[in-house]
């Protein structure tokens, strides 16, 4: 089923669903087996599955010189999707991403994911990789996400890149989005980012997914704004507990959000790592609450790898 499908079905009620990680290259496939079998309570309708694209690294050689290679660390995005259909009989949304795809790739790696039977995808640019200062496009590929969400609306309507292909099999994606309460941090204002969601939603996109927040009002802010300009597809919000001291720096440098006073001010107190473990749980139970009690379609939460405090989470909040 699509997500917006899922959404229409639960008549106003809240769902909850979760993202996870590829794990490590030599990884296995236990470790989302285990992350997602403590979750699989709560009924989440659907699970989101990161893409990552290959990383520059430099290796030290024998000889003393140091070599450039480019590794992929979390391959698996599409085949972690199928093994979670037919695990949990759910539905998975895998990423896919502009960065380091042609648009033949791209089009091929949607029929594979048609024949499996997964008609939801996130479409998203992508970032710059290590090493470099900004993103660039593979020279056959997309520059920007409403690109990649136009390559998959033409196949929705039968269009291939081919155009000798006629009469090509319509494919059915349900296409989410990225969506920045903070803007996006490359954007030149709040305003011209909102400029080019809408692009994205009159390009073919079905909902937004929005990057993590931490203050609520940012979240409605955000969603006023869509409507404001004519966005007025489901908004759904994305969540991230702080569970560690370090995360004061990490997340608004990795990911250009920003923490409440009140929020950095507790953790900065806490004697300890578990006491800002209850701290960010507290925090987040209580966004959700407020969130989930202002009728949001979903609550989406970034597991990254810590499944036991998304299940502390979820169960307080009660969906
Ligand atoms: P875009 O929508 O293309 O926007 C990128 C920037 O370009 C913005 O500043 C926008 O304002 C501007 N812009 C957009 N269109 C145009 C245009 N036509 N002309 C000029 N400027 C334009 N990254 C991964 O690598 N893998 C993942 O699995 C992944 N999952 C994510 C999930 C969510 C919910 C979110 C919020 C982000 C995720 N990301 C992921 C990160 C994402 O790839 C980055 O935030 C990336 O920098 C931007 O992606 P986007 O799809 O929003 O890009």
């Amino acid at each position: 089923m699509k997500v917006t499908e899922h959404f229409a079905k639960a008549n106003g009620k809240t769902l909850v669903s979760f993202e996870v990680l590829p794990p490590l290259k030599g990884g296995s496939m236990q470790a989302i087996f285990d992350t997602l079998d403590s979750l699989m309570e709560f009924n989440p309708p659907f699970i989101d599955v990161t893409y990552h694209r290959e990383e520059y690294i430099y290796k030290i050689r024998p000889s003393g010189y140091y070599e450039k290679t480019a590794i992929r660390k979390r391959p698996g995005t599409v085949g972690i999707c199928a093994a979670i259909m037919h695990r949990y009989k759910v539905d998975a949304v895998p990423h896919l991403i502009c960065g380091g795809f042609s648009k033949d790739e791209t089009e091929n790696a949607l029929i594979d994911l048609n024949f499996l039977g997964i008609n939801n995808v996130l479409a998203l640019r992508g970032d710059a990789r290590r090493f470099e200062d900004r993103f660039i496009p593979h020279e056959q590929g997309h520059t920007y996400a409403v690109d990649l969400v136009r390559q998959i609306a033409n196949m929705n309507e039968g269009q291939y890149l081919d155009p000798d292909i006629v009469n090509g099999e319509k494919t059915d994606f349900c296409i989410g989005v990225a969506g920045y309460p903070e803007k996006h941090f490359e954007a030149p204002n709040f305003e011209t980012d909102l400029y080019y969601t809408k692009m994205k939603v009159e390009a073919g996109a079905h909902y937004i997914v929005t990057q993590m927040f931490f203050d609520n009002r940012k979240y409605f802010e955000y969603v006023e704004a869509c409507r404001r300009v004519g966005i007025h597809v489901p908004i759904v919000p994305g969540l991230k507990p702080i569970t560690k001291r370090y995360q004061l720096t990490t997340i608004p440098r990795k990911f250009f959000v920003s923490l409440p006073q009140e929020l950095v001010q507790a953790i900065m107190k806490a004697p300890n790592e578990e006491a800002v473990r209850q701290i960010g749980i507290e925090w987040c139970v209580q966004q959700s609450l407020e969130l989930k009690a202002a009728g949001v379609p979903c609550l989406h939460y970034y597991t990254m790898g810590d499944a036991e405090t998304i299940k502390e989470i979820v169960k307080r909040v009660g969906v």
